[in-house]
């Protein structure tokens, strides 16, 4: 009997779940380690914020996922691993043996040299952790208006949870601090000129070109000296590769990503697969969920063909992914390279993607 220990339940593991519940893998015992029964799907976290959704609507179901296809669940967080003796260390002590390991842990959010984040600032992952502390934050707002909230980070994330969370809550004071000139740096520039517009027509307060230094109980001190008033402190500064692939000896790229070649496969260990946020590509892709989907067939594909011993195939990721960043009103933008939109329309189109993705992991009963 093999064993494959399938760590952490991302976007391109619950295509690996869905497939090996099509086609099971004869001979082999199949472990789901991960610390939830469930995956909360980012994209449509906003709309979740927005109020246009439930929580049910973006959380996908891993243990039936899991028990369809006869994969153990141990809910667990792994903490190390153990490459010669090809163990998994989990949070609660326990240590779990395979034969071919597979990651897509996703990324931790990247504290940056800003002190106190740690005790001061919600942090956007575990996303978990953030939907229990989001719904806190705007059940406490919604019977009194609320202290100011900042959110650091002006990506599209940041800037998409800041106008989710205007949209839920017209009163509350709200600052974004980026570092750049204008939100949604990277994209278009006319992206850029709109999603700044739109911070001012929203009342979002907007603080370019700064950098947090300092996190405490009354807010954030910024790298001019200048303090921004705040009760709670949002921060969604980009993604970080967590300590243990480096500790544990598997090759990373400089920011700590596991390296995997085109057929996922660890350059370092070849008994062990990465994928989504946490792989470094051969062919490198931004961090981005859309990476993380579309490498789960190919993962799927080259597990079953690893464990059987038969040749893998190699993976080239998409050149450019489109984004979908919704505006907390039922619009949303588009982004695809150098062109841009943006409409009722594109909200409309951006739900119906998300959608389908969800359904597409729904429980049928079998
Ligand atoms: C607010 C927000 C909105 C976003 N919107 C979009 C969007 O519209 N489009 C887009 O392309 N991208 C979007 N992103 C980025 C997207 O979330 C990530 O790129 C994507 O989640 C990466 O997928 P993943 O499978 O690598 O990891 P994740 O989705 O993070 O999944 C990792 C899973 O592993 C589990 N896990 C973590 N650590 C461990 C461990 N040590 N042991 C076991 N299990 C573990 C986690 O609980 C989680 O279930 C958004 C991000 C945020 C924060």
């Amino acid at each position: 009997m093999k064993r494959l220990v399938l760590l952490g339940g991302g976007h391109a593991h619950v295509h690996v779940l869905d497939a090996l519940a099509r086609t099971p893998l004869p001979d082999t015992e199949v472990t789901l380690v991960s610390p939830y029964p469930r995956q909360l799907y980012s994209g449509m976290l906003p709309g979740w914020i927005a109020g246009h959704y439930t929580l049910e609507a973006l959380a996908i179901a891993l243990t039936p996922l899991a028990e369809r296809a006869g994969i153990r669940w141990k809910p667990a967080r792994a903490s190390g691993l153990d490459l010669d003796a090809r163990t998994v260390l989990c949070d609660d002590g326990a240590r779990i043996a395979f034969d071919w390991l597979s990651i897509d842990t996703g990324p931790t959010t990247d504290p940056g040299p800003i002190s106190g984040s740690a005790r001061h600032a919600l942090p956007v992952r575990p996303i978990e952790d953030f939907v229990t502390r989001i719904d806190t934050l705007i059940t406490a707002a919604g019977h009194a208006p609320g202290p100011p909230t900042a959110l650091i980070g002006s990506g599209a994330a940041g800037f998409e949870l800041a106008l989710a969370l205007r949209a839920r809550l017209p009163q509350l004071p709200l600052a974004l601090i980026g570092a750049a000139a204008a939100p949604l740096d990277g994209f278009p520039a006319r992206l850029q000129r709109r999603a700044r517009r739109l911070l001012d027509q929203r009342n979002i307060r907007w603080i370019g070109q700064r950098r947090a230094t300092r996190i405490d109980a009354d807010g954030v001190w910024l790298d001019n000296g200048q303090h921004v008033a705040a009760g709670h402190v949002l921060q969604v500064t980009g993604a970080a590769a967590p300590g243990w692939p480096v500790d544990a000896g598997l090759a990373t790229d400089a920011g700590g990503f596991i390296r995997v070649g085109p057929s996922l496969q660890s350059v370092s260990h070849p008994f062990i697969f990465a994928a989504g946020d946490i792989a470094a590509y051969a062919d490198p892709r931004p961090k981005s969920g859309v990476f993380a989907v579309r490498a789960g067939p190919p993962l799927a594909d080259n597990l079953r063909r690893a464990i059987h011993g038969e040749p893998l195939r190699d993976w080239q990721p998409q050149s450019r992914a489109l984004y979908l960043i919704s505006t907390g009103d039922r619009r949303a933008m588009a982004a695809w390279g150098s062109l841009s939109a943006e409409g009722a329309w594109v909200w409309r189109w951006k739900d119906h993607i998300d959608r389908a993705f969800m359904r597409r992991f729904a429980h049928h009963g079998g």
